[in-house]
């Protein structure tokens, strides 16, 4: 059972759907249409209380986003607005989101704000979540839509993943369901760069899965670039994962013993021989080799010092600039 108790299972829940967008002035209004149509709907089912709401995180847009978030605030109750100072990232939007609605509803769904991901999942999300999970995650059907490169990228980053020992569900990005305590939990881990996708995992409580389709972007562009991607490739490992510390200490065994070996078999040669004979590549190529590879054990180690360096700072995670309630 989650936050419900057996009274409650039944009756209609306050829902909140969080949508982070980042000049997405193009595609806001047709969404807010879409989800407003939906929550009406769930409402006369009796799955949705009336005061259910949709909540836009204005990620720091710099087009129209954010006045047209206020005219559709002043036109509707459901929907609401939060204005971030800057282009904090799509996960520090997300983040700031699903904690200005934890005291504001039963559960939360997060979805992006382009409706790439198909909002009549959202019916199956809240059979789950009545069923008594707290934590549901939509897990997409097929990559059909996503380019060559995405694709790819996408395949190579959850085997990546595996390898580094991080658990997530391949083809969960972030349209997922939290319930409320869920929501609470989730507000415990104070890390900067949180990937969401692995924290969802570390909440517990009781979890299940939605297939949903996804669908081509109907207006705009994608506002992940390919350095946003990476990035968040970066924190995902680093945050959550070792191994790759461990795969540089090993390297630099492997190159020690390596060495040591090759040192042994030229004084045997020298001793029992005397035949050694001078070489320019054998001497050139190892310096390279091996100066190749620190310069990229340096790096990894960077990558967790950076992460270390952020966490020690302690700058906040994202500041609001307005709120529209
Ligand atoms: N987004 C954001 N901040 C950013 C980049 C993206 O809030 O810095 C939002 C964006 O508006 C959208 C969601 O994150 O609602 C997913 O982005 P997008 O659809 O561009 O990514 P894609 O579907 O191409 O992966
Ligand atoms: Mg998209």
């Amino acid at each position: 059972m989650n936050s419900l108790n057996k009274e409650e299972i039944n009756l209609p829940i306050r829902l909140a759907i969080v949508l982070p967008c980042f000049n997405e002035n193009e595609s806001i209004e047709l969404t807010a249409s879409e989800l407003t149509s939906l929550i009406t709907e769930m409402t006369h089912e009796g799955v949705l209380k009336k005061n259910s709401f949709i909540l836009f995180v204005d990620d720091g847009s710099t087009d129209k986003t954010w006045p047209i978030i206020v005219r559709l605030h002043r036109d509707s109750h459901a929907i609401k607005g939060l204005k971030l100072s800057r282009n904090f990232g799509h996960q520090a939007a997300l983040l700031a989101g699903l904690n200005a609605v934890t005291n504001e509803c039963d559960a939360a769904i997060s979805l992006d704000a382009d409706l790439q991901q198909d909002p009549s999942a959202i019916k199956k999300f809240l059979c789950e979540f009545r069923k008594g999970s707290d934590i549901v995650l939509g897990v997409r059907n097929d990559r059909k839509t996503d380019g060559w490169l995405k694709k790819q990228t996408a395949s190579g980053f959850y085997m990546l993943m595996k390898t580094m020992g991080v658990n997530i569900i391949p083809d969960h990005a972030d349209y997922r369901l939290l319930s409320k305590r869920a929501l609470e939990a989730l507000s415990l881990f104070p890390e900067p760069n949180n990937f969401l996708r692995a924290t969802c995992l570390l909440l517990g409580y009781r979890k299940s899965t939605v297939n949903f389709d996804v669908r081509e972007r109907k207006i705009g562009q994608s506002k992940y670039t390919v350095s946003k991607m990476i990035r968040l490739a970066l924190h995902g490992i680093t945050s959550f994962s070792i191994v790759p510390l461990r795969i540089v200490t090993l390297i630099g065994f492997l190159i020690f013993f390596g060495s040591m070996f090759m040192l042994l078999y030229a004084l045997w040669k020298v001793l029992f021989f005397g035949d050694t004979v001078p070489g320019w590549a054998s001497t050139i190529a190892p310096i390279y080799f091996i100066g190749g590879i620190q310069l990229i054990c340096l790096g990894v180690v960077s990558e967790y010092i950076g992460q270390i360096y952020t966490t020690v700072k302690n700058r906040p995670r994202w500041i609001c600039e307005d709120k529209l309630d």
